[in-house]
């Protein structure tokens, strides 16, 4: 956080207290929105917040802000759209302008087999709440006039979905408008505070060790995105996740008329137009596990050259920036949220290259279960127990990067 932030932002910093009753770890856009919910909807407001660094140093600043619901799977689309409607009243109810804007998104297919799952998935999304519909190819040239229906004469486009709640918001905002409000409702947030233990007695977790001395807690919430495996080792839970580091990059400014959001699992890439212009694009996660942030040439020549199939413009813009984020991986591609086998550790977690869209949706579900002590149906199927039952979710195919 810098100056400028804070004067736009009310935010006040307190020095930690002994003990707080929720102590969540890792002050991203889940972590913040849990407490923003505590706060706003149950009136939960003894929180600590603790953020190694700044709060949106981590993938939630890091991230190409694609916000839908176009999933493969009920339980998935009934998840995503509630977030969708949260996300399309954040602005209102937090007072603070996040820039979100519903640009309509669009998913390409390239053969047969990917049209019936573009058709499959606009059944299953229109049954189950997230509006969308199978579009040809002149419905395509219509939304999209920037694309190559041709795909240079390799990857042609046969139809898609297109999914109009399709919608972005500008990262940063997001996790300073939920810090705020958490905050102002008494919530603490401390920055610069590394969780380093966990505090256990009689096999529950009571309290965690931070770079700043030690805070009592009645319960703990791990949101420390691709980190989790460190904190799932401090609670001596091994937990399902690898870690991989996801790259994207922006163009220098196009003029300002690319409208949608669009995205080919065939060609693993998907590009939208920020505010200022830029092009914004993104793709799969590198295919060694790591921690790394660092960002590569291969990388941009590889997804550049795919994006340029369908988007031949890109050709004339040159790249302006780079970045890295590391994701928490699960291994069906789908979040893990709610209880653990360790009394008092709750972790949100699997968020991988989907879950900015989720911050909404996930704090306000960790929120209700801290406060109720259920878990509410909205996010059982995502429990950590599916992977022990044998009950994992069949929703690779919408994560889109892979
Ligand atoms: C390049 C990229 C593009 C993406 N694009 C999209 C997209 O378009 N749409 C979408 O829905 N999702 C996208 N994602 C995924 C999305 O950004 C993440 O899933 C989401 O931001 C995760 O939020 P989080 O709060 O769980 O984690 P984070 O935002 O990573 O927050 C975790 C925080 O925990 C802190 N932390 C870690 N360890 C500790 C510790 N020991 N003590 C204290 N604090 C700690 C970290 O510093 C960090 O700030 C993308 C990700 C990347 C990297």
């Amino acid at each position: 956080m810098n100056e400028f932030v804070e004067q736009k932002v009310a935010l006040t910093w307190t020095e930690p207290k002994a003990t707080y009753d929720v102590v969540i770890v890792g002050g991203g856009g889940h972590g913040l929105a849990t407490a923003y919910y505590l706060a706003t909807r149950h009136g939960i407001t003894n929180v600590a917040v603790l953020e190694r660094k700044y709060i949106g140093s981590g993938n939630s600043g890091r991230n190409t802000t694609v916000i839908r619901a176009n999933y493969g799977i009920p339980e998935a689309v009934r998840f995503y759209q509630r977030s969708v409607e949260l996300y399309a009243t954040l602005e209102q109810e937090t007072d603070r302008w996040i820039m979100h804007k519903e640009k309509g998104l669009l998913w390409l297919a390239h053969t047969e087999a990917a049209v019936r799952a573009e058709r499959a998935r606009a059944e299953i999304n229109t049954k189950f709440g997230a509006r969308t519909e199978y579009v040809g190819r002149k419905e395509i040239a219509e939304i999209c006039p920037q694309l190559d229906l041709d795909g240079a004469g390799v990857w042609p486009i046969l139809g898609g979905s297109y999914h109009p709640a399709g919608a972005t918001a500008r990262h940063d905002r997001v996790v300073w408008a939920l810090a705020e409000g958490a905050m102002k409702r008494g919530v603490h947030v401390h920055q610069n505070t590394a969780v380093t233990g966990l505090v256990k007695e009689n096999g529950r977790v009571v309290g965690v060790e931070t770079t700043q001395g030690r805070i009592g807690a009645g319960v703990v919430v791990s949101a420390v995105g691709g980190h989790v495996t460190s904190l799932g080792n401090m609670a001596g839970l091994r937990l399902p996740i690898r870690t991989h580091p996801l790259q994207a990059y922006v163009t220098n400014h196009y003029e300002m008329n690319f409208d949608a959001i669009v995205a080919s699992t065939s060609l693993l890439f998907y590009a939208s137009q920020t505010a200022r212009g830029e092009m914004l694009i993104g793709a799969e996660i590198d295919p060694q596990p790591s921690y790394s942030y660092a960002s590569g040439d291969h990388f941009l020549q590889s997804c550049s050259f795919r994006a340029m199939t369908l988007l031949p413009f890109l050709r004339n813009l040159r790249v302006l920036r780079q970045w890295t984020g590391v994701c928490d991986m699960s291994p069906d591609y789908s979040p893990i949220m709610g209880k653990t086998e360790v009394d008092g550790f709750l972790i949100t977690t699997g968020w991988g290259t989907w879950g900015f869209k989720a911050i909404p949706a996930g704090g306000e579900q960790m929120a209700q279960l801290i406060a109720t002590g259920e878990t509410p149906e909205l996010i059982a199927p995502f429990s950590l127990g599916r992977f022990a039952a044998d009950r994992t979710l069949a929703d690779r195919g919408s994560a889109g990067t892979h």
